[in-house]
């Protein structure tokens, strides 16, 4: 969709030699997202691949909902993925299925699994279950229940549907093999029982099956060619193919590939819903979480985001990302696309002496410089203006070029000024910075041709807007947040200084009309977009990404 350049991975290579084998093959992708929790970077990097590949081969992917749990899933959640699917620019049309819509199917083929003597109902409790794995190095013991005949196993698994036994009383597990080296392959459990309501079959079922037991039987009802999933699952394949050798239902190929891990985050839906629960953030959306909705409110677009899963690429080789690596492809994204605008974060006022009491100007400002089609626009300029307070220093070291007094700068679009005095108030801050301009340099630029070593940012008073913005960093302070020290909590890693909250932001006038998700650049200061808090009465501007971008740093310091 984004990329001049063909890809190439080893899952394409793979595609592409199939298709050579097999001219006309049709390719058939999914992505199986279990409703129990928002979207993040890490399923993008799954929706890109999948939907990716569908496009780039002239197949299909469907969006499937792997909802066999009922205890944690939630419609709620099955709306946001739809959601933000789409905002990433990809399409399901009326591909979009739900494992429980195959609760049924699974049932009738694990009947016939009975029937060919390969599945049993099995009483074990599940600790009891745990203790006759055995371990890697261990075999297992067989169940007590394994060698149940036919006829019992058909009539107590049916008993279980019927709603017979409580909660954990039964299992139906496959017969396998309790020796086996893969303990996935030891007697896997293939329904529990739980009664409990489901989000869409209702009270109709009181059995539910395993992850293990749906997911490939799920891919292979879809006629799924290429089944898709991280390396966790590399070790499940033997078991995925041996439920299907039996069935002998349509195969599709299982291929593993890395998943993302990311710094300064956690990526597992657990961990974030706790998050949100015990309020560490403001919600599954919140500009600080790796979510794809939160980094919708943060400002990232979907064309950055495709575009870092595009970069990253995929491979078989677990790594983890720097999360400066992501900022450095928003940045690259928001240069191209975002006005430049003038605000002050942190404001202190300057006082033109020589300018004329009710004298106004309109100055022209370009909006933006990487893109000359947007043109410009007028900013006022009067007597009073606000500048960022560490734009001045009493007493500056000997690398500070910006306002001191006696020292001459530039007003970005405006006159150069020079201040004269500075006035303080009871508590020894300064509270007012006094200059003299020079008219001669309206523009920018004098025309004796004198320079100065810093121009800075400025708002009028009388014309600037007040708004909040809320700056915003990294979520944990440790690369690693899963690495903790003793029995503390991956909690103690977080950053108490993600979220600071600037109430007294001045901007220039033309961001009065801003509306939520309208992204600008602050010059001097970063990128900021409306948050869709904002009402009428109160802008809010998140921060998006600082001007800085440390990745060429990092990147630097990798190559050596
Ligand atoms: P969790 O273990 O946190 O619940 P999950 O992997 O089980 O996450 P699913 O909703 O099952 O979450 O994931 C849907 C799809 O997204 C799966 O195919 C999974 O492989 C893929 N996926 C999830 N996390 C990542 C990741 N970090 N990188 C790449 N793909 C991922
Ligand atoms: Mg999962």
């Amino acid at each position: 969709m984004d990329d001049i350049k063909e890809k190439t991975d080893f899952i394409r290579d793979i595609i592409k030699q199939d298709l050579q084998k097999e001219a006309g093959k049709k390719i058939h992708t999914r992505f199986p997202p279990e409703p129990n929790g928002y979207l993040h970077i890490g399923h993008a990097k799954s929706i890109c691949l999948n939907f990716g590949l569908a496009e780039e081969f002239n197949g299909r992917c469907n969006l499937r909902f792997d909802d066999t749990n009922p205890t944690k899933e939630e419609s709620e959640y099955v709306k946001s993925i739809k959601t933000d699917i789409k905002w990433l620019g990809f399409d399901w049309g009326n591909n979009e299925y739900y494992a429980s819509d195959y609760f049924e199917k699974l049932y009738e083929l694990a009947v016939l699994l009975i029937k060919k003597g390969k599945a049993f109902v099995c009483d074990l409790s599940a600790e009891e279950i745990r203790n006759y794995r055995g371990t890697l190095t261990k075999p297992g013991r067989e169940s007590p229940y394994r060698n149940r005949t036919i006829e019992e196993n058909l009539q107590l698994f049916k008993e279980m549907r019927d709603g017979k036994y409580p909660n954990e009383a039964k299992v139906l597990r496959a017969k396998i093999d309790m020796s086996s080296p893969n303990i996935n392959m030891r007697d896997p459990v293939m329904y529990r029982i739980l009664h409990k309501k489901h989000h869409r079959t209702g009270n109709k079922w009181c059995i539910y099956p395993t992850y293990d037991w749906a997911h490939g039987q799920s891919d292979s009802i879809e006629d799924i060619t290429y089944s898709i999933c991280t390396l966790e699952f590399e070790d499940h394949r033997p078991l995925y193919d041996w439920f299907i050798e039996q069935l002998g239902i349509p195969h599709p190929r299982q291929i593993e590939f890395a998943r993302l891990n990311l710094t300064h985050t956690v990526m597992s839906k657990r961990m974030l819903l706790e998050l949100v629960e015990k309020k560490y953030v403001n919600g599954w959306d919140d500009p600080r979480m790796p979510t794809i909705s939160g980094m919708r409110r943060r400002g990232y677009s979907p064309e950055a985001i495709r575009n870092f899963c595009s970069q990253i690429g995929v491979s078989k080789a677990d790594s983890t990302v720097d999360m400066a690596f992501l900022e450095h492809i928003i940045r690259e994204d928001l240069n191209k696309k975002a006005p430049r605008v003038m605000g002050v974060l942190n404001p202190v006022k300057v006082i033109i002496d020589n300018y004329p009491q009710d004298k106004e100007e309109e100055l022209e400002a370009i909006n933006n410089p990487e893109d000359p089609c947007s043109g410009t626009r007028k900013i006022p300029f009067s007597k009073i203006l606000y500048i960022e307070k560490e734009d001045f220093m009493e007493n500056p070291p000997s690398k500070f070029f910006r306002l001191t007094l006696g020292r001459e700068v530039r007003l970005r679009y405006a006159y150069f000024i020079k201040c004269v005095d500075v006035i303080k108030d009871k508590n020894g801050e300064i509270s007012e910075i006094h200059c003299t301009y020079d008219p001669l340099t309206k523009g920018g630029d004098a025309p004796d041709g004198r320079k100065v070593k810093s121009t800075l940012h400025w708002v009028s008073a009388k014309h600037c807007i007040q708004t909040e913005a809320r700056l915003y960093d990294k979520l944990f302070m440790k690369e690693n947040p899963l690495k903790t020290e003793g029995s503390r909590d991956f909690k103690n890693n977080l950053n108490p200084q993600s979220l600071i909250i600037v109430n007294d932001c001045k901007l220039e006038p033309s961001l009065k009309t801003a509306k939520a998700g309208n992204i600008y650049q602050f010059e001097r200061l970063g990128y900021f977009c409306v948050d869709c808090d904002s009402n009428d009465k109160k802008i809010i501007f998140n921060r998006t990404a600082r001007l800085k971008d440390e990745w060429v740093k990092i990147k630097a310091s990798i190559k050596k």
